[in-house]
C-alpha cells in the first residue's frame, strides 16, 4: 500500500457521513431518471445505495422536481444531495429533504438578473442553516461566471473557474458558513488537473469534490477519469469522487463501482506512472446523462457517434456529445465538433459555430460528412 499525505481539508458532514479531516474519500453518483418519475428514481437510488454511493444527487429544476423529491426522500436512506440550476430559490423547498445543495456561481446569473449573486448566495447559505444540510460549490468549465471569463485570455478556461470557486469560498467564510466543499469540473483531464492542484495550493483546508465531466462510456470515460484522479488524489488531494460515465440506467451503479476501484488501485500504487492523455487520437466525451435528458434516445447516440467514428481514431480531434440544453451549448464549444441533444432533434456544432438542428435519424451521416471535411483538412 502507498501512503499518501492527504490534504489538511476541515470536516464537512453530510447526513450519516463526513468528508475532510482524513475522512474516507466519499464515492458519490446522480440519478439520470427524471426526478417526476419516482418510482423510476427510487429504484436507481436503491441500485446506486446497493452498489455503495456514499451520497447521490438529484437533480430539481423545477417545482414539479421537487415536490417529487420529498416524496423520493421519503423512501431511501441515501444520503441526498440536491442540484439547483438556475432555479436557485428551490433549495428552500427541498432543503428539509436532502444533506447537502449544490449551487453552480455561474447559473446564478439567470433568474433575477437584478439581484446581485451575493443575495443569492445568502439565501441558500441561510436554507443550508435552517435545514443542517453541507453545501457544493460546483463550478463546471460550460457554464463559468460570465464575468470571470470576460477578464482572462479565451484560451485560459482555467482561471476564471479558479477565480470563481475562490470568490464564492471567501463570501461563504464571511457568512461563517464553512460547512461546504467545492468542485471544479472539466472534461479535460489535463484540466481537471490543473485546477484542483491549483485550487489546492491556495486552500488546501477546503474539501474538494472530483470529477471529470462528460467522462463518456466505459472503458474510455473510466480511463479518463482514473489518470486525473490517479494525479490529483495521489497527491493527497480529494474528499469525495465521482465518475461520470454515460451509460443507461439500469447500469449506472458502474460510476460507484468505477469510482471505488480506481481508489482502491490508488491506494495500492496501482498506478500509471506516465499519464499519457493520447492526445493525438480521438477523443470522445460525452455527458453522463441525468434527469435533464431531453430524449432518451441520446445514451444510444453517444454509442453510435462511437461506433461511427472509429475509423477517425488516428486524428486528433474531440467530438462532444450533450443530453441537455443545460449544459450542452457550452460545453460543445470546445470541441472540434459538438452534438446536444433536444426533444426532437440533435444541434451540431463546428467549435463555437452552430452547424443547423438535425432529426436524430439524419445527425449521424451528417456528422459524418463534417467528420470527413475536418480529417481532408488535416490531411492537406
Ligand atoms: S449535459 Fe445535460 S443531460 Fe448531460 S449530464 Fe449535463 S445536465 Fe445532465
Amino acid at each position: 500500500m502507498t501512503t499518501i499525505k492527504r490534504n489538511p481539508t476541515r470536516k464537512v458532514s453530510i447526513g450519516s457521513i463526513a468528508i475532510g479531516a482524513g475522512n474516507p474519500i466519499a464515492v458519490q453518483s446522480m440519478t439520470a431518471t427524471k426526478t417526476p418519475n419516482v418510482d423510476a428514481t427510487v429504484e436507481q437510488i436503491q441500485q446506486l445505495s446497493k452498489a455503495g454511493a456514499d451520497i447521490i444527487r438529484i437533480a430539481v429544476d423545477s417545482k414539479k422536481d421537487a415536490a417529487a423529491l420529498k416524496e423520493i426522500a421519503a423512501q431511501v436512506d441515501a444520503n441526498l444531495s440536491v442540484d439547483l440550476q438556475e432555479n436557485y430559490r428551490l433549495a428552500s423547498v427541498v432543503a428539509p429533504h436532502v444533506q447537502k445543495l449544490r449551487y453552480n456561481p455561474g447559473h446564478l446569473y439567470h433568474h433575477e438578473r437584478d439581484k446581485p449573486w451575493q443575495e443569492k448566495v445568502e439565501f441558500l447559505v441561510q436554507t443550508a442553516r435552517e435545514h443542517d444540510c453541507a453545501i457544493r460549490i460546483g463550478v463546471n468549465c460550460g457554464s463559468v461566471d460570465p464575468e470571470k471569463v470576460n477578464k482572462y485570455d479565451p484560451k485560459d478556461s482555467i482561471s476564471p473557474m479558479l477565480e470563481s470557486a475562490l470568490e464564492h469560498c471567501r463570501y461563504l467564510e464571511s457568512l461563517d458558513f464553512e460547512r461546504f466543499c467545492v468542485s471544479l469540473k472539466d472534461s479535460d483531464p489535463r484540466k481537471v488537473i490543473e485546477v484542483n492542484q491549483r485550487f489546492a495550493e491556495q486552500r488546501p483546508d477546503i474539501p474538494l469534490h472530483l470529477g471529470v465531466t462528460e467522462a463518456g462510456m466505459p472503458p474510455e470515460g473510466v480511463i479518463k477519469t482514473r489518470m486525473a484522479f490517479e494525479q490529483i488524489i495521489g497527491h493527497g488531494i480529494g474528499d469525495t469522487i465521482r465518475v461520470s460515465l454515460t451509460v443507461p440506467n439500469n447500469r449506472k451503479h458502474e460510476e460507484i463501482e468505477a469510482g471505488r476501484s480506481i481508489l482502491n488501485d490508488i491506494a495500492a500504487g496501482r498506478v500509471r506512472s506516465v499519464v499519457d492523455f493520447n492526445t493525438n487520437e480521438l477523443n470522445i466525451i460525452s455527458c453522463p446523462s441525468c434527469s435533464r435528458v431531453e430524449n432518451e434516445a441520446f445514451v444510444d447516440l453517444a454509442a453510435q457517434v462511437k461506433e461511427m467514428s472509429a475509423y477517425a481514431k488516428p486524428y486528433a480531434l474531440t467530438i462532444a456529445v450533450m443530453g441537455c440544453r443545460v449544459n450542452g451549448p457550452g460545453e460543445t464549444d470546445d470541441a472540434d465538433l459538438g452534438l446536444w441533444c433536444a426533444p426532437n432533434f440533435v444541434n451540431l456544432k463546428k467549435g463555437t459555430e452552430s452547424l443547423g438542428a438535425y432529426p436524430y435519424d439524419e445527425i449521424l451521416p451528417r456528422l459524418k460528412q463534417e467528420l470527413d471535411a475536418l480529417i481532408a483538412t488535416k490531411q492537406s
